[in-house]
């Protein structure tokens, strides 16, 4: 594995996290990497180390104030056990030896966490390792699977080397998305190209072997922009799952005929109009929001509602709603 790291001291870009040895950060960043992309990622972790740069300071924080800072990251739920984790390690007074042991730590958190900051041999197999694994040992069956993960971290486990664990496992995962790509893997300049089996018997096309997707479920909402000034009303989402307890504007899984009229008459003023759609894809749902909106003489407002200036920081949903 020399070649690896060697091409990874080469070929490494200089991340903000890369640039610590700190758990609490690196467990930021790992979570905040958790499906999404390392370029919109940086951002949005500068912004939250400057806000919370401590176990501490985001245990202590409000809810709220961590969503505020997650707003745009979507996935809302990372930042509640992240929360909840910084909450268990200041309780504990430190990282424990079995992260595991940790709310909102998982397999792959616990093993990335323990090479890259305490430098553990480890395997951490997210989807750019299972990949790498796969046709490195010509994996033809299914990667998401138990059986699989088993078989990758017998065989990864023995090629880590003692002094550089935490490399080791940035390594791969700089391979995997830089170089053994999805589709067209980049072979010619693939540190491990030497040992590869897939490349050896011309598998590289087929393995890993294709995941079957879960259906995408349509679904239609509604939302309403009501207005006064330069400010918009915004609820604390409860009931259903998605994105509960957030402050978003008022949105719903009924017609505006069926919700509209009791808001308008709660918040009189302006007629409601139409004023749009957006559509938008969360997880396995793709999202058609109409939007309505009009302004409203209503000064107050009820409980778990609030009046939001322009520079609030929302969820990526309520912000398209609001560009609409
Ligand atoms: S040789 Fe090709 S298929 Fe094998 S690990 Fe490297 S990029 Fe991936």
């Amino acid at each position: 594995m020399s070649e690896l790291l060697a091409w990874y001291d080469r070929e490494r870009r200089d991340l903000p996290w890369r640039r610590t040895r700190d758990p609490y950060a690196i467990l930021v960043s790992e979570v905040m990497l958790q499906q999404t992309r390392v370029e919109a990622v940086i951002p949005y972790y500068l912004r939250f180390m400057e806000r919370f740069p401590s176990c501490d300071s985001l245990a202590s924080a409000s809810l709220d104030s961590v969503y505020e800072m997650w707003a745009g990251l979507g996935y809302y739920r990372r930042a509640r056990n992240l929360q909840a984790t910084a909450q268990a390690v200041v309780l504990a007074g430190g990282f424990p030896a079995s992260l595991r042991d940790l709310p909102g730590v998982g397999e792959y958190t616990e093993a990335a966490l323990a090479s890259i900051a305490f430098g553990r041999p480890a395997v951490a197999l997210d989807g750019n390792a299972l990949r790498v694994w796969a046709r490195y040992f010509a994996y033809e069956g299914a990667v998401l699977t138990t059986a699989a993960r088993r078989f990758f971290v017998e065989r990864v486990l023995g090629l880590i080397p003692a002094d550089r664990a935490g490399d080791f496992t940035q390594a791969v995962m700089e391979l995997g998305a830089r170089v053994c790509l999805p589709r067209q893997p980049r072979c010619l300049v693939c540190p491990l190209q030497s040992g590869c089996q897939a490349l050896a018997r011309g598998l590289t096309g087929s393995i890993p072997a294709p995941v079957a997707r879960a259906r995408r479920q349509k679904v239609a909402l509604c939302a309403l922009r009501i207005r006064r000034g330069d400010q918009v009303l915004l609820e604390r989402r409860s009931g259903d799952p998605f994105l509960a307890g957030q402050w978003v504007t008022p949105w719903f899984f009924e017609p505006f005929a069926e919700v509209g009229p009791g808001y308008v008459e709660r918040f009189p003023g302006s007629s409601p109009r139409r004023v749009g759609t957006v559509s938008h894809g969360v997880t396995f749902r793709d999202l058609t929001v109409e939007v309505w909106e009009w302004e409203t003489t209503r000064e107050t407002c009820e409980p778990e509602q609030r009046w939001a200036g322009p520079d609030a920081r929302l969820p990526r949903l309520a912000s398209l709603v609001l560009e609409a």
